[in-house]
Parts: C-alpha cells; sequence; structure tokens
C-alpha cells in the first residue's frame, strides 16, 4: 500500500472518532468531517453501554490517553440486567459479579466523544456536513460539503450515522425500516432529594418495566467515576412504545418541546408503580427527546473500491441490544487492522474489513430485532 494514504471520515460519532484514532497514531493522514457546530449536541440517548467487545476495540484503537480519560470519566460499573412488571415485580435478573475493575461499562455520551476526541482537535472538522462525493478520473474520492467546499483522499470511509449521505451513494438500494416503536429518551439528575427515590437494582445496571400494553420503560444509572466539568450524575429514563400507545402522531411527536414530551411519558405511567411514576414525575423536564427506532435491512456485499462504510451507516440497528456503538468500534478496529497492515493493497484490505464487517453487523442487526420482538411484543 501507497505510504501516508489520505482517509477521510464521514461523520465523527462513536465509530468514526475511534478510527480516526487508531488511523492517526498508525501514521496516516486523517480528515473528519462532521456535521455538528460543537461537540456537544449529540440527542442518541444519555448512556451507553459498553460491553467486552467495545473494551476491546477501544483498547485496540485508543490512545493510553484517550482511553485513561475515557475510563475516568465512565461510569462506575454495574453488575446488573432486570426485568419488572409496571408493579414492579421483578421478573428476571442477571449478574455479572467479576466485572474487572477497570472495565468500562458504560459511558455518557458526550462525554465519551470528548474523549475520544483527545489529541485530534486539528483533525476533526465540525460544522462540515458531507454532501455527496464522486469518484475522480484518478481512483481518488472527491467529497462534496453542503456547506461549500470539497477535499480529496484516496479512501472515504461513511462513520455518518443512520442517515448516512455515503451510503445513499453508494448503496441507494440499502433500505432503512421503521420498527414502529417511538422512544422518550429523559433523564432525571441525581440529587439528594431524588437519589431517595431510586431503587437500588436501578443503580445497578440496565432495569427494564414494562406493561401489558406494550409500553417498557428503561432506567440506569450514570454515577461518574470524575463528572467531567459542568456534569451530573443521574438516572436515565427512557419509554418506549408505539405511536398508538402514546396517543400521539409522529407529526405532533416531533413537535412537542422537551416538557411536553415528559409530559407525555408521566401520563404514560399515569397507573404504574408509585415508585416507577415519580421516576418520570420528577425527571428534568427539559431533557426529554424522541428517537424513530429503526433498523438496515440486509445487504448483499458490493464491489470493493475506494469507499467503504461502518457502524450505524451500514448495518443500524435497535438500541435493545446496547451494541449498535459496541459494533461501530468493532467496525473502525477492524478496518484499522487492515489498512495498516502492510501485506495488503488498500482495496484488498477494504475487501478483507467488509468480509468480516458485513455478516457480523448483520448478525448483530437480527439479535437486537430478536430482543426488540421480546420486549415490545413487535417483531420485523
Ligand atoms: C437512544 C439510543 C441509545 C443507545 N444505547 C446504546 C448502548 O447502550 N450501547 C450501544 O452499544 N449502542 C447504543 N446505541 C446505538 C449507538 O448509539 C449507535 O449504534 C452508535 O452511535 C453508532 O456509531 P456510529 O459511529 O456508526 O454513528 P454515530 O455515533 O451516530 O455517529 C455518526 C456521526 O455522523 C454525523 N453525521 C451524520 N451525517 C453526516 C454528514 N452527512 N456529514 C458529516 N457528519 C455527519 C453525526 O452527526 C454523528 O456525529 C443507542 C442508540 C440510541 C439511539
Amino acid at each position: 500500500m501507497s505510504t501516508h494514504p489520505r482517509i477521510l471520515i464521514a461523520g465523527g460519532g462513536v465509530g468514526g472518532l475511534a478510527l480516526a484514532q487508531v488511523l492517526h497514531h498508525g501514521g496516516l493522514d486523517v480528515a473528519v468531517y462532521e456535521q455538528d457546530p460543537t461537540p456537544r449536541i449529540r440527542n442518541q440517548g444519555y448512556r451507553i453501554h459498553i460491553d467486552p467487545d467495545g473494551n476491546a476495540a477501544l483498547r485496540a484503537c485508543l490512545p493510553r490517553a484517550a482511553l485513561d480519560r475515557i475510563r475516568e470519566t465512565s461510569g462506575v460499573s454495574g453488575d446488573l440486567v432486570a426485568g419488572y412488571t409496571h408493579r414492579l415485580e421483578q421478573v428476571m435478573a442477571q449478574t455479572f459479579p467479576n466485572v474487572p475493575a477497570d472495565e468500562i461499562t458504560h459511558v455518557d455520551r458526550n462525554a465519551f466523544r470528548a474523549g475520544l476526541l483527545t489529541g485530534l482537535t486539528d483533525i476533526v472538522h465540525f460544522g462540515r456536513t458531507v454532501a455527496d462525493y464522486r469518484i475522480t478520473e484518478s481512483g481518488r474520492v472527491r467529497v462534496e460539503f453542503a456547506e461549500g467546499g470539497t477535499d480529496e483522499g484516496d479512501l472515504l470511509v461513511g462513520a455518518d450515522g443512520v442517515g448516512s449521505a455515503v451510503r445513499r451513494r453508494l448503496l441507494p438500494h440499502a433500505e432503512i425500516a421503521d420498527l414502529g416503536i417511538r422512544c422518550l429518551y429523559g433523564r432525571m439528575t441525581i440529587t439528594e432529594a431524588t437519589a431517595a427515590l431510586i431503587p437500588d437494582d436501578f443503580y445497578r445496571g440496565f432495569c427494564w418495566a414494562a406493561d401489558e400494553s406494550g409500553c417498557g420503560a428503561g432506567f440506569a444509572g450514570v454515577r461518574f467515576r470524575t463528572r467531567p466539568e459542568g456534569a451530573s450524575d443521574y438516572l436515565m429514563t427512557t419509554l418506549a412504545a408505539t405511536n398508538e400507545r402514546l396517543g400521539v402522531t409522529d407529526e405532533e411527536l416531533y413537535r412537542r418541546t422537551p416538557k411536553q414530551l415528559w409530559q407525555l411519558a408521566v401520563e404514560a405511567t399515569a397507573d404504574w408503580h408509585p415508585t416507577l411514576r415519580e421516576l418520570f414525575a420528577r425527571a428534568d423536564t427539559d431533557a426529554f427527546f424522541p428517537i424513530t427506532i429503526r433498523y438496515a435491512r440486509r445487504v448483499d456485499p458490493w464491489q470493493p473500491g475506494p469507499v467503504t462504510l461502518l457502524g450505524d451507516a451500514i448495518h443500524t440497528m435497535p438500541p435493545t441490544g446496547g451494541v449498535g456503538a459496541n459494533t461501530a468500534l468493532r467496525d473502525a478496529a477492524t478496518l484499522a487492522e487492515q489498512l495498516l497492515s502492510s501485506e495488503r493493497s488498500r482495496t484488498d484490505a477494504v475487501a478483507a474489513y467488509e468480509t468480516i464487517m458485513l455478516p457480523r453487523g448483520f448478525d448483530t442487526v437480527d439479535q437486537s430485532l430478536r430482543l426488540a420482538g421480546q420486549l415490545f411484543g413487535r417483531s420485523a
């Protein structure tokens, strides 16, 4: 492979930044283009569960300083996943007693992004939206930005999430489907007063409660090992249901203010156990936002070339398995391993990556869909 190829990465989210770290430290010329104007405006849920695969991928991709920063600002380890009825009767519990002390079990999305950005200031360009790309006559990739201007590289990696502009051009036939579930994501800041409302188990990991109408709620604490500046410990409080159960159309849902969405969550749980009801009633009223649960339909392999995809851009999945970010991190580690191997041409490296990434990613989509079927009683 040629020396110092230029790698363009569309999207500075979980997978794009992990890839940028490992390629940059591997000596490649890397540029990340991220549409968000600043690092702190992602609305995708507050807490991300990191599993052993995600930990291994982080260790493979990140230099010590970034990994230490992420670990320091991660949440105190949890050891439980439990399910409850809406009357707070436990119906299942799985414990994970031997979590190593230095393992990262969950992170706050903003703190995670700050950690992933460690040392990448000159490489990540915020406020640059990749609108499209073209392959040049010499076989390079020219990226066009919505804000104007272009950049050219030897490889373009679409790490631009579920709405990927790169996927639209590369695989116009790829389909993103709607599972028919809407989530109201929110949080309750933990203070002396609200801490007393939280059942002990809800601090220990991820807890799910559901009623017979297919309405479910997830709760998980984030107590930072070291609190990032301006951050507070919190309990993630999320409600999931169909539009019919919520009693609102999408148009109404997406027009609502955070406070109106909070109100909707409070109303939807009005006949639940008082402890659960209270967790919504005392949640931060300005912190709620809606999410449409989507997933990618499996696509066949394509001819490898100077453009590839990773993470949600190719295999988006419902958050039910808590593995989307972990899979994006694994993609970053696999792609980097192939690209940094001196044995292969760039195209062979991309081909080898896609051979591993595609079945792995879509098997994970299937697993997440099966779990969504169990939790919501809705199959794809
Ligand atoms: C509510 C919720 C909770 C979740 N919880 C978990 C969990 O606990 N564990 C887990 O493993 N996964 C979880 N996931 C899934 C996880 O967030 C995603 O799978 C993961 O973020 C995918 O990483 P990515 O890098 O592919 O995409 P993203 O992290 O979404 O990053 C894509 C980036 O591309 C940028 N972008 C988009 N379009 C463009 C463009 N045209 N030009 C430039 N930039 C662009 C976006 O702004 C974004 O920063 C959750 C998802 C949701 C929605």
